[in-house]
């Protein structure tokens, strides 16, 4: 794993140094993550990287995972779903068992951190079990429209920290709590993001059947409705008719989300009529993402709704060019026709697809104005930065801090 000293290339010692400063400053603190999985989506990405380059900075840190079972999963799927404003059907019984699970992760989890990271509703109710220290929630999702029965039933939980975090100056809420913006952020040198040779960017095509005879146009998700993996097969059917390429649709499932397989099944049937589709349940092989993402002519994340979307800053950092929704956070990342094409629909994804492997020169544009917008605002080490300098917020006295 990289350590601190080698992001010094990418973001100039100025940042390093500033990072050693900050650190300093929360020496004898601990601080303690906590989410709901250890592999898959989003969160789990971020903490692997950041975890132990918080512990580099000498920033004595912990990452722990609640326990849960598939009722409780279940429940939270659609919990999340809610709050993405879709239509779920969530019975008194969700509520009992989510505050069962809850409370039984209550009972066994030790918790030691003085402050204490807790992300997304899953481990939501773990605030209860506060004493004399710090508590921030960090809402990862797009709540700027979510279901009123959930966001009620949680923001009783909420109140009871001392900061809520955001990704996007849209999800912030009304909340009798401090607010802090901060987006989140990709590793370049992690195995996700890193240079890699072609050979083994050929091996991995090989080893899943992908000729690279044609352009290659990829959506690396979650298999989840909310990706809208089927707009997109239906997107590159229509650029099929014009020009001849190859569709990736790449993922896997997440420890906490039990919707995986069945859309990965929808997909596959939906797939089944063109041999150019490839609908591929993946390993979590970082490296192997990387080397589809860097394999690919046009990168595409056509989701309904999006936290942030990690996987557009990992396409754009590898100077990929990008079709993505005008969803959540996906406009922080991309200025339509600047680092990207936005889009609304199947039709306007199909058409800016067109447009990219019609015009290479603007492709190439694109992505190289997307690869310096990531490196000035969405790498680690700016995230590192945002977060320490919250945990120092929360001993001061301010009734509001932006950073
Ligand atoms: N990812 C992965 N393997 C997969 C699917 C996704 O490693 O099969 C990674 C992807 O590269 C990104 C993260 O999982 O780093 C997904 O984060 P994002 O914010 O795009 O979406 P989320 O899954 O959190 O909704």
């Amino acid at each position: 794993m990289a350590r601190i000293e080698e992001y010094t290339p990418i973001v100039g010692q100025g940042v390093i140094n500033n990072l050693r400063l900050i650190a300093e400053k929360l020496k004898g603190k601990k601080v303690q993550h906590i989410n709901s999985t250890a592999v898959g989506g989003g969160v789990a990405e971020i903490l692997n990287r950041m975890v132990p380059l918080l512990q580099e900075l000498g920033v004595d840190t912990r990452w722990d995972v609640i326990k849960g079972g598939e009722k409780f999963f279940a429940t939270t799927k659609k919990f999340h779903n809610a709050l993405h404003g879709k239509e779920e059907k969530i019975t008194s019984d969700d509520f009992i068992n989510f505050m069962e699970t809850g409370q039984r992760n209550i009972d066994e989890m030790d918790i030691s951190g003085d402050i204490v990271f807790v992300h997304d509703p899953q481990p939501i109710m773990l605030v209860n079990k506060r004493s004399d220290n710090r508590w921030i929630w960090r809402c990862h999702v797009d709540v700027s429209d979510p279901d009123e029965a959930v966001w009620k039933f949680l923001y009783d939980f909420i109140v009871k920290y001392d900061a809520a975090v955001f990704s996007a100056p849209e999800f912030s809420r009304k909340l009798p709590i401090k607010q802090f913006l901060i987006a989140p952020s990709i590793d370049p040198l992690s195995d996700k993001n890193r240079e890699l040779p072609q050979d083994v960017i050929d091996k991995v095509l090989r080893k899943y059947g992908i000729g690279n005879d044609k352009p290659i146009v990829t959506q690396i998700s979650r298999f989840d409705r909310l990706k809208d993996p089927i707009g997109v097969i239906e997107a590159y059917l229509s650029v099929k008719k014009y020009i001849d390429c190859r569709l990736v649709l790449a993922g896997g499932g997440a420890a906490d989300d039990p919707e995986g397989v069945s859309v990965y099944e929808e997909c596959k049937t939906y797939a089944a009529k063109d041999k150019d589709i490839h609908v591929l349940w993946m390993a979590q092989d970082d490296i192997e993402i990387n080397a589809l993402q860097r394999a690919s002519t046009v990168i595409v994340q056509k989701s309904l709704k999006e936290g942030f979307g990690l996987t557009v800053a990992e396409a754009l950092w590898k100077g990929k060019p990008v079709v993505a929704s005008h969803v959540g956070g996906i406009p922080l990342q991309i200025s339509h026709k600047y680092s990207g094409l936005l889009c609304h629909s199947v039709e306007g994804a199909a058409f800016a697809i067109k447009q990219l492997l019609n015009s290479p020169e603007y492709a190439v544009k694109l992505g190289n104005n997307g690869r310096e917008h990531i490196r000035n605002n969405f790498l680690i080490t700016r995230h590192l930065r945002d977060y320490m300098l919250l945990f120092l917020s929360l001993y001061h006295n301010e009734d509001v801090v932006y950073l």
